[in-house]
């Protein structure tokens, strides 16, 4: 089957032949004939597997048969991403598709201002891409309706289970109108998520496309038993000997990535964070330098790397392994992509050994264990010094307190180093600068020694 056996309006099939795409994906063969034909549609399917495509190309199609005016401060249709950074790939995809029709897109998200996001809206949008809590302040706002809404999708509906957004979701259901069409799309699907489902659908058709393991199969899998406190040697080490495109390393914690970015730092190795605590321009920019190859480390928490998309990672590799075995298939399936061999290498402490345990049962994998290396002890001893903590917006009141307060200092400091600087020598009385001998000849403890002075 190809696209062009599908029916998909001119403008959208030859959007694809621009993007090379002949072969439609096993998801998007399933579910396209179903959606054009407008019933609603829940979809178990991963990231990786062309679902965004899936559900953008019908509906593409439905606004390119069906021109209308977009109504006032709504949208005719609303695409809900738990993340930012994966609404912003979704929006991407449907202007790429639907680049031959005249439809508007935008895509609304927090830690932005909501302002420009206003605007944008006012005069109404065909598609909006949206996360629910930014969706919930427009509305609350009265910025945005979505009572005119066509077509709703929910997508990557057990993260957004996740991430706490069941009370935002049941008020989005409120809130759309009664004749839509719905599609739901999860990776997984346990029974909460499945009632979640009922919520949204009407009589829908199911599919379901490769089941998580088949990522996994792909993907050569290893695990080394290490120390928590030796984990960051055992990294410069991996780094140092995998042969490495791209990696993507995660950890459980935000401080967690920030420490092991620090750690890199402080080995002359580069690496950018991604999580909830770094500011929206911080993840944007972080994520394009990782997606154009100007950076080749990325470190993530689970929650910002989640749906994705960036082609070519060679490795990922679970600094710390997710308590929960679904969590370790999504992060492996960041690498092998589109038919590509991937490398997974995961630290194992001792108190992770029952999570790997699990996995290997989720999995039906069983990971190949590697020694520690030969100079892992060597490394473990010459490790680096971290690099300090980066000034910037995550810093907390009392460190920023602490800049400020030395910022002072150091100006006035230089405001009378300046006015003595221009004083002849000698005139101003200035000590000759002091230096504490530390170690070598002369130096005991309290020893302070004039240099420069003649002895
Ligand atoms: P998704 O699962 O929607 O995140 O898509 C995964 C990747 O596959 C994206 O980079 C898409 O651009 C790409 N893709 C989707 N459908 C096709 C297709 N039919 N042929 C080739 N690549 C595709």
């Amino acid at each position: 089957m190809q696209f062009s056996d599908l029916g998909l309006a001119e403008p959208i099939l030859k959007a694809l032949a621009a993007k090379n795409y002949v072969d439609p994906t096993p998801i998007q063969q399933q579910a396209i004939p179903v959606l054009l034909q407008g019933k609603d549609l829940c979809g178990i399917a991963q990231t990786g597997t062309g679902k965004t495509a899936a559900f953008a190309l019908p509906s593409l199609d439905h606004f390119a048969r069906n021109p209308m005016a977009t109504p006032v401060k709504g949208c005719r249709m609303l695409v809900l991403s738990p993340t930012r950074e994966l609404a912003a790939q979704i929006a991407q995809s449907f202007r790429d598709y639907g680049r031959f029709l005249k439809l508007s897109v935008e895509v609304v998200f927090g830690g932005v201002p909501i302002n420009k996001q206003i605007r944008a809206l006012s005069a109404g949008v065909d598609i909006v891409v949206a996360t629910p809590g930014r969706l919930l302040d427009l509305i609350d706002q009265r910025a945005f309706t979505i009572k005119d809404t066509e077509i709703f999708v929910l997508d990557e509906a057990d993260q957004m289970m996740d991430m706490g957004f069941i009370h935002p979701l049941k008020r989005i259901a409120k809130l759309l109108p009664r004749d839509r069409q719905n599609l739901f799309f999860s990776a997984t699907m346990p029974k909460e998520i499945e009632s979640l489902a009922g919520q949204f659908l009407h009589d829908p058709v199911k599919v379901s496309v490769a089941p998580q393991s088949t990522t996994a199969e792909r993907v050569r899998q290893q695990a080394t038993f290490v120390n928590q406190a030796e984990k960051q040697a055992l990294l410069h080490i991996v780094l140092n000997n995998e042969d490495i495109d791209r990696a993507l390393i995660f950890t459980r914690t935000k401080h967690g990535a920030d420490r092991v970015v620090r750690s890199l730092e402080g080995a002359g190795i580069q690496a950018f964070a991604i999580h909830g605590n770094k500011s929206q321009g911080q993840r944007t920019t972080a994520l394009q330098a990782f997606r154009q190859g100007k950076v080749k480390l990325l470190v993530a928490t689970d929650i910002a790397a989640r749906g994705i998309d960036v082609s070519g990672v060679s490795h990922v590799i679970n600094f710390e392994i997710p308590n929960v075995p679904e969590q370790y298939v999504h992060r492996i399936g960041r690498t092998a992509r589109a038919g590509a061999e991937g490398v997974a290498i995961s630290f194992v402490a001792d108190d992770e050994r029952p999570y790997l345990k699990a996995i290997e049962r989720t999995t039906r994998v069983k990971l190949d264990i590697a020694p520690l290396p030969e100079n892992f002890m060597e490394a473990v001893r010459n490790l680096p010094k971290p690099a300090a903590p980066r000034k910037g917006p995550e810093q907390s009141p009392a460190q920023k307190a602490r800049r400020v307060e030395g910022q002072r200092r150091y100006q006035e400091g230089q405001r009378g180093n300046a006015e003595r600087a221009h004083r002849p020598d000698g005139e101003d009385g200035a000590k000759r600068p002091f230096r504490r001998r530390r170690s070598g000849v002369g130096a005991h403890k309290g020893a302070v020694q004039r240099t420069g002075a003649p002895r």
